[in-house]
């Protein structure tokens, strides 16, 4: 059996780091054996450290608790015994920037979950089935920044996964989308443990998460890009207004699209048969956690929902409905997929499985 890479998690007692130990517990490639978060939390084991905030449905896995949880800036601490990293720290900018540079540095390959890096020019915001080919910029990287091995990816916000793979199955397809209106329904795992404050959460929506809109209306553009001399160039041609609620959903992200093309236009039935047939790298490579199909179709009229699709295709999927003409653009339908998994932790493993399958970690 081939080895299985040594992994470190960064912010690994917060949600998203307790969802990335939870979907590595039995991974067959990466085996998690470096475990770091803030000052409060160092030194002590991770069965200590997340003692009354675990959070996860799954138990705690035994063969974590007795790791010693290191300060994830003690950087030294992680030589030697890993050289994948995901990063999911809750820190200032400036500093998370800097603490995954220096990771990259030290010969890392760093995946990170974080906005620091989002608009670096020749950090790559993966998705891996858009955009896999953005990872030949890590050979720019390494020249910019004189890394040996190190390098560093990072994953979207949360929220656009509903509809990133949609869209891009249509222009994959030869169709040209130039405009879009999304309104997103955001779970409260997306802020976090504890997430707002529960009086604002019961009866309620929040009509209002400080940056996402703007995330939201950059971010598709960077991962619709191409490299040029050394810089991911973003996609300008699709305009986009975004509007991002926080709904008491525990997981679960929504969005609501309105899209318009240019050119040619599909018909409906041309449409679902695009997105129910769509497949892309990380199928073909049968990466572990690629899901198959990745896109799913549902055909009733109330579907999808957050409770009942959030786990399609082990959470991995992007379920899609309700497809219909718009009175505005040309037509509107509703994604929706698992935040912390697709859209967080599962999203970055599955970039760590092609960065493994194209050879840039062993
Ligand atoms: P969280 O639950 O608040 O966890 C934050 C983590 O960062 C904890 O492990 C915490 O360690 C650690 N941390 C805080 N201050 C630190 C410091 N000074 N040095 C080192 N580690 C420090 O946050 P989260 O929801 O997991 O999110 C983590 C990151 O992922 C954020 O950047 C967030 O924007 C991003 N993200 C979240 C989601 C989501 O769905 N939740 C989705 C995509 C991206 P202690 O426990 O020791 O304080």
């Amino acid at each position: 059996m081939e080895k299985k890479i040594k992994t470190g998690v960064l912010g690994a007692t917060g949600m998203v780091g307790q969802k990335y130990l939870t979907l590595l517990a039995n991974h067959p490639w990466f085996d998690v054996v470096y475990l770091a978060a803030s000052p409060n939390s160092a030194g002590k084991t991770y069965a200590e450290a997340v003692a009354g905030r675990w959070h996860m449905k799954e138990n705690l896995p035994e063969k974590y608790k007795n790791i010693v949880v290191e300060d994830a800036a003690n950087i030294g601490k992680a030589s030697g015994k890993c050289s994948l990293i995901f990063s999911a720290v809750e820190m200032e900018k400036q500093q998370i920037q800097a603490t995954e540079l220096e990771y990259a540095k030290q010969g890392f390959a760093v995946v990170s979950n974080n906005s620091a890096h989002r608009s670096t020019d020749d950090v790559p915001v993966m998705i891996p089935e858009i955009n896999p080919d953005h990872l030949n910029i890590i050979a720019d990287q390494r020249k910019h920044y004189g890394w040996g091995k190190g390098l560093l990816v990072v994953k979207p916000n949360c929220s656009i996964q509903s509809y990133m793979i949609p869209l891009y199955a249509l222009m994959k397809a030869g169709y040209k989308i130039d405009r879009m209106i999304v309104t997103t329904l955001q779970a409260l795992s997306g802020a976090g443990y504890p997430g707002p404050a529960a009086i604002d959460l019961v009866d309620n929506t929040i009509p209002y998460i400080g940056g996402e809109e703007e995330k939201s209306e950059v971010e598709p553009r960077k991962v619709f890009g191409a490299i040029k001399n050394g810089k991911i160039v973003s996609d300008e041609s699709m305009k986009i207004s975004a509007h991002c609620n926080r709904v008491p959903v525990t997981d679960g992200h929504s969005a609501c699209c309105s899209i318009g093309f240019t050119g040619k236009k599909p018909e409906i039935p041309e449409i679902i048969d695009i997105w129910r047939s769509f497949k892309a790298l990380p199928q073909e490579l049968k990466l572990p956690s690629a899901p198959d199909p990745v896109l799913v179709y549902r055909d009733e009229v109330n579907r999808p929902q957050a409770q009942k699709d959030r786990d399609a295709g082990n959470a991995m999927a992007v379920t899609v409905g309700r497809l219909r003409k718009c009175n505005v653009f040309d037509y509107r339908f509703v994604g929706l997929h698992h935040n912390t998994v697709r859209g967080a932790a599962g999203g970055a493993i599955l970039t760590a499985e092609l960065l493994r399958a194209k050879g840039y970690i062993s």
